[in-house]
């Protein structure tokens, strides 16, 4: 009810949010000018390349606007909520998420793999890694929801969830509906 949920448009694995979001039969929008920022209260940062992104983000002049509606609070003292995955998560730690993220840290070897993960909120759930962030330290008011190998994986501060895999690649539903709860 009264949500305005966009997914950032401007690079990266986009489509995948996409048939997600029609899954779980609700409404968005893409996201690719600063005017299409104003009036959202989810928006979701693709995977995809985070160096593009913050280079686009930033010529089309949507850094500034997006960073302040995650980081301060507007009308009613409500933040946007973003869900970022892999190279979303990247920019979540730009975004002042208390996160520290290591770009690519599984290694060469480790590039792109498949694992099955832990966690209390979501049973049973599978993680596909893309050249993913490795998240390395986190602060106190950081939950960690879901971990690979003992090192979380998926995280959550007050608005802000970053996820190093993708979910929407094995066209698991439930993160996505966690994020819009
Ligand atoms: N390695 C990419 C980056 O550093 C992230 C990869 C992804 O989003 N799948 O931006």
């Amino acid at each position: 009810m009264g949500q305005n949920i966009g997914i950032l448009a401007i690079q990266g694995s986009i489509i995948e949010h996409e048939k997600i979001l029609q899954k779980l039969h609700v409404d968005y929008s893409l996201v690719r000018s600063k005017e299409q920022l104003q009036n959202l209260t989810h928006i979701i940062i693709p995977g995809g390349e985070s160096t593009t992104m913050t280079k686009l983000l930033k010529d089309f002049d949507m850094w500034d606007v997006l960073n302040e509606k995650i980081s301060v609070p507007s009308g009613k003292n409500k933040k946007l909520k973003v869900f970022g995955t892999c190279a979303g998560a990247i920019l979540l730690s730009k975004f002042g998420m208390d996160i520290k993220v290591e770009r690519n840290g599984y290694g060469a070897q480790l590039d792109s793999f498949s694992a099955d993960l832990v966690s209390k909120q979501f049973p049973n759930l599978k993680g596909i890694f893309i050249r993913a962030p490795r998240f390395t330290s986190h602060g106190s008011d950081v939950k960690v929801l879901v971990t690979h190998d003992n090192e979380p994986v998926l995280l959550e501060q007050e608005n802000m969830l970053a996820s190093s895999f993708h979910p929407e690649l094995a066209h698991e539903t439930r993160i996505h509906e966690w994020f819009l709860k």
